[in-house]
């Protein structure tokens, strides 16, 4: 049965309609319960009806025309229970409702079950029967678990046929899909897919120039993976049965006869590139060898989906023809937007982002909001292999993409993009001006950044320092852990950049939800298992090249502040500051002058809340990553987008844990600032120069915003709006609190999108 469910599920995503995805869908159950008639109907929002969208049984001349109220017939019945639901008798049962076009009056039995798919009913699937059938326990929960499955496969199938009128400008609404703001702004610009080949659905388009050398690849990739199976079947032989091992012989056969090679071909020759040449020609012969009627060809279909996916795995081994290209303005959209995909379009050609799962808290959402680029994640599935070279506007303020949007969509994102321009310069005005509010309060403005690429910006926003400088994203970029010399480059530039202002750098901060590709954690909860300091000190000797390349770095110039990420124990600090000094001493051995650099210690575990006291006695300064002290203080995985609404910063319990670490702090006599991202949200500027923080730090590109609050609201407003804030029962009633402040100061073109 598992296996019978695999099938239907992969053979329906790879159906190139929502029609032809149905079609599989009725005429598989049909087949394995040996039942009369199955029929899908499914829920249209235009009309409020459910309408019988395929069928094999019924009349097919029904199909379109049959429809139900949510509120009518047995249909109706299941979606409205959102449970499976067996009518012995059907057409007695009080919610039956009759329909002579279908010919329904014969079938006795009725098995209803709903297609659900996060909350939302899309339809039901229904098998009838009939004489009188005693649907047995293991058909109804074969029926339920065909449904749970097909209803994220028929959602995705239908988000794509939806995607394909969306594509052809076809569409009679605004046309747009939805999902959450990652980064604010708004990008206008042309779709390139960052796909994983593996996944032979998600293969995007592309079109080739060099037809002949695109055919040599083809070529190359189908020879190495009949020598990759001649080799596995010589390696198996003697260890599987004769007939698994025939298996091989067919796979290399295939490869080997004119059909599929030929048909590949043929469409690199037409312009594709192999990938998608590749997976044309699969869907093709797959669909062919289902429609038969022997089960030995049927199952052929398998193999061709598994030759195909070896060969485009082959392909992207052997490595892409020469340097992919990007749209000038180019948007990168992809299921889930790697931070090495971003690193891989040159600087000035990337606009945005669109990433089908990722959150609007996950580390990419961060580097998006820390390069300026607007981003929109949590879309859901996406057609990528559709996508390439469309054009699209990503609008970061309310979280929505248009792809190929109408002309007056269009104009007004032009409009958008032009005030938010002015706006840009009016702040960047203020780039040599203090953040010090009418009443004089100075707060000292500083930046995160981690890539090479976005000194510059920093740079030019008229930062006082680097507060954050997450050394993790060169690591994550690179094949291998980089060395002390080439981490020592890395970190010299930032440093001279800068200096004489100082640079807070973050001992590496892997795990969560930034793995390192070559450095492979499996973990059931990441975020609570091995993360930042834990990895280095269990691992100095990453730790002390690491330190010994930031030392070095430092010599001569003096502006560097080591900054040590997840602290939950004072021993983990106490252990890092022994390995600083053993760094100190052996390059002092070796003849550097390395000074102790000021230390500091990252609150972001809510146990580093209540020990700041401690910790602040045993290092220079204090940082609070609110990014993470949100995320373990509401148990909200930042990175899970089912749950994202629930993560919020300005949630009381954080501001309280927030206000309470600066007042250790300062009992301790040690400065304190905040890293988070509340600190560049308009609101968490207010709330946190109301508690008191004098030193802020986020990314380059909110920082003339959080100037421009600062220097309007008063230290002595921002105490009272706090004070209030701090009795507030939840994160709404903040938010609302902080919006009519900042509204009543004139801020409001600070909050598009809030
Ligand atoms: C934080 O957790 O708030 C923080 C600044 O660190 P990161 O976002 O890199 O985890
Ligand atoms: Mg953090």
């Amino acid at each position: 049965m598992l296996d019978i469910l695999r099938r239907i599920v992969e053979d329906v995503s790879l159906a190139a309609n929502l029609d032809e995805a149905l079609g599989i869908t009725v005429g598989r159950v049909r087949a394995t319960l040996s039942v009369d008639v199955c029929s899908v109907y499914l829920f249209e929002t235009a009309s409020g009806e459910y309408v019988l969208r395929a069928t094999e049984g019924l009349n097919a001349a029904a199909v379109g025309r049959v429809r139900l109220r949510p509120t009518e017939g047995l249909v109706g019945l299941v979606a409205e229970r959102q449970e499976p639901v067996l009518v012995q008798d059907a057409a007695n049962h009080v919610r039956y409702r009759y329909f002579p076009e279908t010919g329904e009056e014969r079938y006795r039995s009725f098995l209803g079950v709903p297609l659900i798919h996060y909350r939302q009913v899309l339809g039901v699937l229904v098998a009838q029967q009939r004489d009188d059938r005693q649907f047995n326990a293991d058909e109804s929960a074969f029926l339920v678990t065909v449904a749970a499955q097909l209803a994220g496969a028929i959602h995705h199938v239908a988000v794509t046929g939806g995607m394909a009128t969306l594509l052809a400008g076809n569409a009679d609404d605004l046309g747009y899909i939805e999902g959450a703001r990652a980064s604010d702004g708004v990008a206008i610009g042309t779709v390139a897919s960052a796909a994983t080949l593996a996944d032979l659905g998600a293969v995007p388009d592309r079109t080739v120039t060099d037809v002949e050398a695109e055919l040599e690849r083809l070529r190359r990739a189908i020879a190495a993976v009949q020598d990759d199976l001649r080799a596995s079947g010589a390696r198996l032989a003697g260890v599987v049965s004769d007939s698994e091992l025939a298996l091989f012989d067919v796979y290399v056969m295939l490869l080997d006869g004119d059909t599929l090679p030929a048909d590949m071909a043929g469409r690199v020759s037409a312009g594709q590139w192999a990938p998608a040449a590749i997976r044309d020609t699969v869907a093709a012969h797959v669909r062919l060898f289902q429609g038969m009627s022997d089960p030995y060809l049927r199952a052929r279909a398998d193999d061709i989906r598994e030759l195909g996916r070896r060969i485009v795995m082959r392909l992207h081994a052997d490595g892409p023809v020469g340097p992919r290209e990007y749209p000038e303005r180019c948007v990168l959209v992809g299921d889930e937007v790697s931070i090495t995909d971003i690193a891989n379009v040159p600087r000035r050609q990337l606009v945005g982002i669109v990433s089908g799962r990722s959150s609007a808290f996950s580390h990419v959402a961060v580097l998006a909001r820390a390069m300026g680029l607007p981003a929109v994640v949590d879309v859901g599935e996406l057609p990528l292999a559709r996508l390439d070279g469309h054009t699209v506007v990503v609008d970061g303020y309310r979280g929505r993409v248009f792809f190929e949007p109408k002309p007056a969509v269009l104009e007004e994102f032009r409009r958008i993009a032009r005030a938010d321009e002015r706006l840009g310069a009016e702040l960047r005005a203020l780039k040599d001006l203090p953040a010090e509010t009418p009443d004089g309060a100075r707060v000292t403005l500083h930046v995160n950044t981690g890539l090479l690429s976005d000194i510059t910006p920093s740079l030019e926003s008229g930062a006082e320092g680097v507060g954050l400088y997450r050394t993790e994203f060169p690591f994550m970029i690179r094949e291998s852990f980089p060395g002390e010399e080439d981490q020592f480059h890395i970190y010299r530039e930032v440093l001279a950049a800068f200096a004489p202002r100082p640079v807070t750098m973050r001992t590496l901060d892997i795990g969560g939800d930034k793995p390192l590709p070559y450095f492979n954690v499996v973990e059931a909860n990441p975020f609570l298992g091995w993360r930042g300091i834990r990895v280095t000190l269990d691992h100095p000797e990453i730790f002390l090249t690491q330190l010994r390349a930031m030392l070095r770095a430092n010599e001569d110039l003096g502006n560097l502040r080591v900054l040590l990420p997840m602290v939950s124990n004072v021993a983990e600090v106490d252990d890092a500051l022994a390995l600083i000094e053993r760094a100190r001493h052996e390059l002092a051995e070796e003849g550097h002058v390395a000074p102790r650099p000021p230390i500091g210690v990252m609150i972001e575990v809510p146990a580093a809340v209540y020990q700041a006291s401690q910790l602040a006695r045993r290092v220079d300064f204090l940082s609070i990553g609110s990014n993470d002290l949100t995320q373990y203080l509401l148990a909200v995985d930042r990175t899970n987008a089912r749950v994202a609404r629930i993560y919020d910063s300005l949630h009381p319990a954080v501001l309280n844990a927030i206000d309470e670490t600066l007042r250790a702090a300062r009992e301790a006599g040690k400065p304190v600032s905040v890293c988070g991202d509340v600190a560049g949200e308009p609101a968490g500027t207010v709330l946190l120069l109301g508690m008191g923080f004098r030193h802020l730090s986020m990314t380059a590109a909110y920082l003339g915003r959080a100037k421009r609050v600062i220097r309007t609201i008063s230290r002595a407003r921002a105490r009272a709006v706090l004070e209030q804030a701090l009795t507030m029962e939840d994160a709404g009633s903040v938010h609302r609190l902080v919006r009519g402040e900042l509204e009543a100061a004139g801020l409001a073109e600070l909050l598009r999108g809030r």
